[in-house]
């Protein structure tokens, strides 16, 4: 046989198994409403056999997936004939492939003797497709895409859905029309009924989409009506007697009728709009009502759809552009646990590393026991993972259809009986409390460490160079055995004698490859204890930080305490009311409590706290090497804001965003995140968004930065803005 032969017997048998996969994974996703794959893999598999059959026409079937809009019709439901096809969309993954597929379209048109293309760029929802036929203005039938010819019958369930009207009233109502949306749950609306699913014991949905379908697909429209289901109008089908020429104006004519239509779409005249909207929506995705997936981009003009036509699956005048992927699926390789500042024990996953959202995620917290009972997850799943733009990954839930293959099989986590680090017994701290805590709070390394780490961070005294790795050289070295460190209490006492032989674990590498791990020295790098020597970068700036870390304010000191509770709001409230740490430790539970945001949760914890020995001891140790316990008072910075709530948004030329925030809190006023009619003053910066537009439409006072410097300098006796 003839190697030529033998790459095509192997070309053919990917294709084969690609065929099979895409087919089999089509009909979890659509029919069962429980994908196996993640969208990005669906994605690459379905590209591949493009890429296959573009270079081999003579494998190509008219039952080949790349010819089919991808859906069945399921035996549960009457099959509805659509009046006119419904299509899926062409999808792009990069900027580039949308430049080019733009680009290639103008030509296009302009070879058919079209006028330029106007864009119709409106959000890519992500739900499912629904055709509605309404016949002289009346709902008549319902339909979901099926395999773009036929589809489901789910006109009672529809009719549950409060947004889609069964009558359209106005003028010039087409006799026969078809309109095409999107069913979707909004994300506020998903995160409460995943909430009441999981309270009455079921497993929650894996996203909104897959709950979308998974509910208007019910055999009882009365569980569908329990659904809070939505709908947005994105096409037409069959349109008798229409009175339109573009995408565009049907829209306006279909909302002047009570449809649906989403408030985001926008007509675009250039390959440079529709990248800055693109762009922009990237931005806001997470900050709109509902998910999306992507962005749709139509030529408006509908006698130029006409001359673009279709392919058996897509048409050629529309192409959705998809956003990085926000879940994709994973191993779940083990479950471990945390023990944190607190002694809280956190079960966290480990996983096979896996790139979503742009970045590479192998880990997520799974919070307790409870939470891991919940989501049904156990070592060994291929579980769905979510990273949603800048919040912490989650683990959604198993894959539950792959369960029984895995290898080796999966087992249930046990959560320890005894602390990781220290040896000690867990326990939770109150019979009804979910958490396990380790009770060995002075002595416990991994909270000594974690407690470290806090006091370094940026709420606390801001020192850069202890983060982490440095926290974790100090309290828990991998050589010596002893730590230069063994509580935070001698944090101001450390010398470079004691850092001297300390060394760290690092991977070891050889031109650049990982080949093992070595021992490493952290802080100084030619070293023995007698005579510390080359002192790195970090450790440098760690004495300088410390030494300046000793007269931050007192609510830095505070906060850097690790006391339960008290974060940098509460430590600013305690702070301005008793200005000493002394007079805090000496003032009764009812004293701390009556302190505006503070309470009484606070106050008893700030009291339990200073009854410990151990704790008083970090406190003189601190004292005593020089820590500033007390606020002076600034007879040059007045309390002018007291009472006062103001809001700054945008960019300030003379304050960064902590600045500003400073300024207000040390003279005795509330900085707020966002805008109510709670706010006294809103201050606008350049570039300042939706805050500015609330504060406007509230008919707050608004200031500029040279009214906010008056007002920080003389309170709210200077006069109102001209507007007011
Ligand atoms: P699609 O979802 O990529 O695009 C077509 C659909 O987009 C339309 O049918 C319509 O319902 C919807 N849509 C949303 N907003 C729209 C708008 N503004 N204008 C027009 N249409 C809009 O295509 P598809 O064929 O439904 O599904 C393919 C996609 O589904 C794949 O790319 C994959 O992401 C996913 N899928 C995943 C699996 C899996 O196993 N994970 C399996 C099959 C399909």
């Amino acid at each position: 046989m003839r190697s030529e032969d033998i790459a095509s017997d192997e070309l053919r048998a990917e294709y084969n198994d690609l065929v099979e996969k895409v087919r089999k994974y089509r009909h979890a996703y659509y029919q069962e409403d429980a994908p196996l794959v993640d969208d990005a893999e669906f994605d690459r598999l379905f590209s591949r056999l493009e890429e296959i059959e573009a270079l081999n026409p003579e494998l190509v079937s008219n039952d080949s997936p790349t010819q089919e809009v991808g859906g069945e019709v399921s035996a549960a439901f009457a099959p509805v004939e659509h009046l006119s096809k419904m299509y899926s969309l062409e999808d792009v993954f990069s900027i580039e492939e949308l430049t080019h597929w733009l680009s290639r379209t103008d030509t296009n048109v302009e070879a058919l003797h079209r006028p330029k293309p106007e864009w119709l760029t409106e959000l890519k929802i992500d739900g499912l497709a629904i055709n509605l036929l309404y016949i002289n203005g009346k709902l008549v039938r319902a339909a979901t895409r099926g395999d773009g010819t036929t589809g489901e019958d789910v006109t009672h369930n529809v009719l549950t859905i409060k947004t889609i009207p069964t009558e359209l009233r106005g003028k010039n109502i087409p006799a026969e029309m078809e309109i095409r949306g999107e069913v979707f749950i909004p994300s506020d609306d998903f995160r409460k009924l995943n909430e009441s699913m999981v309270e009455q014991g079921k497993a929650p949905f894996a996203n909104p989409r897959n709950a979308a379908a998974g509910s208007l697909r019910q055999k009882d429209p009365a569980l569908t009506a329990e659904r809070p289901l939505a709908m947005y109008v994105h096409g037409i089908g069959v349109r008798e007697g229409l009175d339109a020429t573009t995408q565009s104006e049907t829209y306006e004519l279909l909302k002047s009728w009570g449809l649906p239509t989403s408030p985001y779409w926008k007509v675009l005249d250039s390959t440079e709009a529709v990248l800055h909207y693109i762009a922009e929506f990237g931005d806001k995705r997470h900050s709109l009502t509902h998910e999306i997936d992507g962005i749709v981009v139509k030529v408006n003009d509908y006698a130029t759809q006409r001359a673009l036509g279709y392919t058996s699956r897509v048409p050629r005048w529309a192409v959705a552009y998809k956003y990085p992927p926000e879940e994709v699926n994973t191993k779940l390789l083990d479950i471990r646990v945390n023990v944190g500042r607190t002694g809280r024990v956190t079960p966290y996953g480990v996983m096979e590393p896996v790139k979503v959202a742009g970045s590479t995620v192998e880990m997520a917290t799974l919070h307790n026991q409870d939470v891991i009972k919940a989501k049904g997850v156990k070592i060994g799943d291929i579980v769905v993972l979510r990273k949603a733009g800048d919040v912490i990954p989650e683990i959604v839930g198993p894959v539950m259809a792959l369960r029984d293959k895995q290898q080796p099989p999966v087992h249930d986590f046990v959560m320890p009986t005894h602390c990781p680090s220290c040896g000690t017994l867990l326990a939770p701290e109150k019979d009804d409390d979910v958490d396990l805590r380790c009770p060995n709070s002075k002595s416990c390394p991994a909270q000594v460490t974690a407690r470290v780490e806090h006091l370094g961070s940026r709420g606390a005294f801001d020192i850069e160079a202890l983060g982490e790795e440095a926290a974790k050289a100090l309290t828990h070295p991998d050589a010596p055995d002893v730590p230069p460190l063994t509580s935070e209490a001698d944090i101001f006492d450390l010398t470079p004698q004691a850092l001297a032989d300390v060394k760290i674990t690092r991977p070891k590498r050889v031109k650049g490859e990982v080949v093992g791990t070595e021992l490493v020295p952290y802080f100084y790098t030619k070293a023995t204890a007698k005579k510390p020597s080359d002192p790195t970068a970090n450790t440098r700036k760690l004495f300088e930080e410390l030494e300046k870390a000793k007269s931050q304010p007192l609510w830095r000191v505070l906060v850097a305490l690790s006391i339960r509770h008290v974060g940098p709001t509460a430590a600013r409230s305690l702070a301005t009311a008793f200005r000493s740490l002394p007079a805090i430790e000496n003032a009764s539970v009812e004293e701390l409590a009556s302190v505006d945001g503070v309470g009484p949760t606070i106050a008893e914890a700030l009291t339990a706290w200073f009854a410990e020995d151990w704790h008083r001891e970090i406190i003189e140790k601190w004292a005593r090497a020089g820590v500033r316990m007390e606020d002076e008072v600034d007879a040059d910075r007045p309390l002018t804001l007291e009472g006062l709530t103001v809001v700054v948004t945008g960019s300030l030329e003379g304050f960064s965003r902590d600045e500003a925030k400073e300024a207000i809190l040390t003279r005795g006023g509330k900085a707020a995140g966002s805008v109510s009619k709670n706010t006294d003053y809103v201050v606008v910066g350049e570039n300042a968004g939706s805050k500015a537009d609330k504060a406007e439409q509230l008919g707050l006072p608004i200031l500029d930065e040279a009214g906010f410097r008056e007002l920080l300098a003389n309170g709210p006796s200077i006069k109102e803005p001209a507007s007011e």
